[in-house]
């Protein structure tokens, strides 16, 4: 097994996130908690990139659908869309729309449980109800309602991995191995060193 230091996920910042210029906070906060960054690309996808993103889990459709219709019920609402496979179904023709717009940012990054440090630090899909402190809740305002009634991608800044074994699927998407830089941060020492030594004169 790999030492958890090498644990890496896959971001986007989506083509909102790059029109509102969120690329420094965003990067920012992924950086100062002590993640290093190990790949990065400017690029505007193809429809067919997107559908390969977001079909590397063959679940993928009936999930977010399931998710969606949830979030009305937890709010005592009701979902436009009785069955989770037709909802998902359409969220990805919303994104196909949403992720070809224009350029996005792709990034690897790496440190110990990298998957579950940046899902928390971005915070839950619908900006509505995610966490204050994290980015969508901090940085954007869209709402499951809102973007079903104008028939869109809900534009939540950022895409991060789920689990270890999609983000090993989604990184192979988007990066060539020669892409993946393998070095070392000075900070990685004050973080995972068995000693910290070496600091007094
Ligand atoms: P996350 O990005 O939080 O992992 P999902 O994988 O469930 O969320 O959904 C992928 C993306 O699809 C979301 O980030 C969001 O942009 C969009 N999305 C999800 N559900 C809906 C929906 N019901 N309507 C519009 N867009 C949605």
């Amino acid at each position: 097994m790999d030492h958890p230091k090498k644990e890496r996920t896959f971001v986007i910042i989506k083509p909102d996130g790059i029109q509102r210029t969120l690329i420094g906070e965003i990067i920012r906060r992924y950086e100062r908690i002590g993640l290093k960054l190990v790949a990065l690309k400017m690029a505007v996808p193809d429809e067919k990139t997107v559908v390969k993103h977001y079909t590397v889990d063959p679940d993928w459709i009936r999930k977010v659908g399931e998710k969606s219709i949830i979030s009305y019920q937890n709010k005592g609402l009701v979902a436009p869309f009785k069955d989770p496979e037709e909802c998902g179904r359409a969220v990805l023709g919303r994104l196909k729309k949403y992720l070809t717009t224009g350029p996005v940012i792709a990034m690897v990054w790496q440190g110990n449980k990298a998957v579950g440090i940046i899902r928390k630090l971005t915070g839950g899909t619908e900006p509505l109800t995610s966490d204050v402190g994290t980015i969508r809740g901090d940085l954007t305002i869209d709402s499951y309602d809102m973007s079903d009634l104008d028939d869109r991608a809900i534009r939540n800044l950022i895409h991060a991995s789920g689990s270890v074994e999609e983000a090993e699927k989604e990184i192979e998407i988007w990066f060539k191995k020669d892409e993946i830089f393998n070095y070392n941060l000075v900070l990685e020492k004050m973080l995972y060193d068995v000693n910290i030594d070496g600091i007094m004169e």
